[in-house]
């Protein structure tokens, strides 16, 4: 059967839903009823709702279709981190990981298929952009990983980072629609607090963020403070340059009061001197923020390398004299691609390309 004809029943807002059940002469409550199948308890069928009789499932089944994401390939890290392959509606991959601390477990979900933003270090960077993800579909991410964490690890879900494929604020609405499920009473009731999302820093969207008043924490993919290595990095740093960053770094904590994280990843020969590490600090000065030391993950035989354990430990010691909180982060997943920036449906790269 092609479910795909009929019309996505989580397209439809609980309103929404409640005038459809409204003009087949339903209760207005029947639609909260199946509104909690379909986002609280994620249900893939019509005939799984039990509270609702058998006409009604009927009807709904002739109506709508449950677009639901496919966990298609699972694969297990040595050190417990889990990476799904995730098909959608139209067979497109996407890839989210979860991770397994002593404190916590990580989901890192997709935003977009592929990513248009050229960042020469990330593999998914390769893939370019395919499409945004639907909310529904970065919902459906943060499900599996919620039910892997309770069956492998007997553990529930404690934290979300929007660090997976694609750039967050390039897709912006589908991604605050999705966080609203999250973290609605009817979808998963996680805090916002728990959820962090991760860009290469867009200063508009940083700005519409604050006015929009959001209350999850933002991290921003710094990996330099200073513009001519940022920009060879990062090419979107010609376009919004590191004063363009900081001023919407400023009007973001001024609003909002809340702290920001700089990721930073150190490469041998590109960032590793000292100009470098002071350059960070004078950033981090900005407003209240702290940085992550992530270990750079080799995505080919490339220009790039991790830089040696002596410049990451400047780098601490600089922070540190300065006040600024540095944490250096172990690289999780790299021995099945699962580690950051290693995002690139290699299992899936001759469909990708074809
Ligand atoms: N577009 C968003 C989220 C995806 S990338 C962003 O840029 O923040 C998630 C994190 O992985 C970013 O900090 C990114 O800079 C980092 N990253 C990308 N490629 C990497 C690599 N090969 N090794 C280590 N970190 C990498």
């Amino acid at each position: 059967m092609d479910s795909s004809a009929k019309q996505d029943i989580r397209k439809l807002t609980l309103t929404e839903l409640e005038e459809f059940f409204v003009s087949k002469g339903d209760k207005k409550f029947r639609a909260k009823q199946v509104y909690e199948w379909l986002w609280h308890k994620s249900l893939k069928n019509f005939d799984d709702m039990t509270n609702i009789s058998k006409e009604t499932r009927e009807m709904l089944k002739e109506n709508f279709a449950i677009n639901h994401i496919l966990v298609d390939l699972m694969q297990h890290s040595s050190d417990g981190t889990i990476k799904n392959a995730v098909k959608l509606f139209d067979s497109k991959i996407v890839e989210s990981v979860l991770i397994p601390t002593s404190k916590r477990i990580t989901a890192c979900v997709s935003s977009q298929v592929g990513c248009s933003l050229d960042c020469n270090f990330c593999a998914t960077a390769r893939l370019k952009r395919m499409r945004n993800l639907n909310p529904d579909e970065i919902y459906d991410q943060v499900v599996a990983i919620k039910d892997e964490a309770e069956t492998y690890f007997n553990r529930p879900l404690t934290n979300i980072v929007f660090m997976g494929m694609g750039e967050p604020l390039l897709n912006y609405n589908n991604v605050i629609e999705a966080i609203d499920k999250i973290t609605s009473p009817e979808g998963l009731g996680m805090a916002p607090r728990r959820i962090t999302l991760s860009t290469v820093g867009i200063p508009k969207m940083i700005k519409k963020m604050a006015d929009d008043g959001v209350r999850f924490n933002l991290a921003i993919s710094l990996h330099s403070a200073i513009n001519e290595t940022r920009s060879r990095l990062m090419p979107i740093n010609n376009v919004n340059p590191v004063e363009d960053l900081a001023e919407s770094l400023k009007y973001w904590y001024e609003k909002t009061k809340r702290k920001v994280t700089y990721e930073y990843v150190i490469w041998d020969g590109i960032n590793d001197d000292e100009t470098h590490a002071r350059a960070l600090a004078k950033f981090c000065k900005i407003i209240p923020s702290k940085v992550n030391i992530i270990q750079y993950n080799p995505i080919d035989e490339g220009e790039f390398r991790q830089a040696s354990q002596d410049s990451v430990e400047m780098y601490v010691r600089i922070l540190e004299n300065q006040g600024i909180i540095a944490k250096v982060r172990k690289s999780r997943g790299q021995d099945i691609d699962a580690a950051c920036g290693q995002l690139a449906n290699k299992n899936e790269v001759g469909e990708l390309e074809g």
